[in-house]
């Protein structure tokens, strides 16, 4: 492009450029971020952008002491990752979306309208991740969530109960990217929190109507399970706060297994990681057995390896 043509393409593109900006602003306020671990007020960012031409458009936040946020709106993800993290935040989403089932997740959500998908990175819980901040519009349907990536997800493995999947990756695997595979396997398990608190589900959307009661109860009555309240409200839920909390990780870590199954597919490293899922869950997960066959079966058809 010459420069005239550049020229006539930026006094084109401002206006457009400060529709996106306002946009940007505008929704600041849901945004929150966290540096050092703590939390920034939204309304310190300052917003600013770059416009150079041939180079592809950078809109960033700036937060109060002058340093540098990454903030890219895709659809309905918005990425809030701190300068310092950015290369190995890259570097493990790049790794989650070389899978068919990280591709698919990620479009969806960026696709979706009225809700969006915040991604953090911070320095609390380095080696975890966790899924929250959760918003319901008045009609209870969900509208905005949290993802917070320990800024060291590619180290450090969880307990087999109830993490059989990520757990399984302690064995040695000689894939060049095995750290960015560790952490693309807790961005699949996070997922999944996502995708079952968008659930449309009746049973799903009333436990998570119930299930802060429940725990408010638990915490003010000396933790007390066969109080009748909690016994009426578990009734109701199809389970204690703790099993529903259970259940959700394993279907969470069924979500990481898509991923993890999708990726490596060599046949003796994926017998190897079935093999050691299904040790996990003979050992603390019977009961939920069934989800995981499926997903064996289902994604390692082509190598064979079974389930038992
Ligand atoms: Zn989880």
């Amino acid at each position: 492009m010459n420069q005239e043509a550049a020229m006539r393409n930026q006094s084109v593109a401002l206006p457009i450029l400060g529709a996106m900006l306002m946009a940007i602003i505008a929704a600041a306020p849901a945004l929150q971020s966290t540096a050092r671990g703590q939390e920034i007020d939204p309304s310190e960012l300052r917003f600013d952008y770059n416009l150079q031409p041939r180079q592809p458009l950078q809109i960033y936040a700036v937060g109060p002491r002058e340093e540098p946020f990454l903030l890219e709106r895709a659809g309905g993800i918005r990425e809030v990752v701190h300068s310092k993290y950015k290369r190995r935040y890259e570097r493990w989403r790049k790794e989650f979306l070389s899978t068919e089932t990280g591709r698919r997740q990620w479009e969806m959500y960026a696709q979706r309208s009225g809700f969006i998908l915040t991604v953090t990175v911070s320095a609390e819980n380095p080696f975890g991740a966790e899924t929250g901040k959760y918003k319901w519009n008045h009609s209870g349907v969900l509208t905005a969530a949290t993802i917070r990536l320990g800024c060291k997800i590619d180290e450090g493995y969880p307990s087999p109960l109830p993490y059989p999947v990520t757990s399984s990756l302690k064995i040695e695997l000689p894939y060049q990217r095995s750290r960015e595979i560790l952490a693309a396997t807790k961005i699949a398990h996070e997922f999944g929190h996502v995708s079952q608190m968008l659930s449309e589900d009746s049973v799903v959307i009333m436990q998570n109507q119930l299930i802060d009661t429940y725990r408010n109860i638990f915490l003010t009555n000396g933790h007390n399970n066969l109080d009748p309240r909690l016994i009426e409200l578990a009734k109701k839920m199809g389970g204690t706060a703790e099993q529903i909390y259970a259940d959700r990780e394993y279907w969470s870590e069924v979500n990481a297994m898509r991923y993890l199954l999708e990726r490596i597919s060599t046949k003796s490293f994926q017998c190897a990681l079935i093999k050691r899922i299904r040790e996990s869950i003979d050992l603390y997960g019977k009961n939920y057995e069934e989800r995981f066959a499926q997903v064996a079966a289902a994604k390692a058809s082509v190598s064979g390896c079974r389930w038992r």
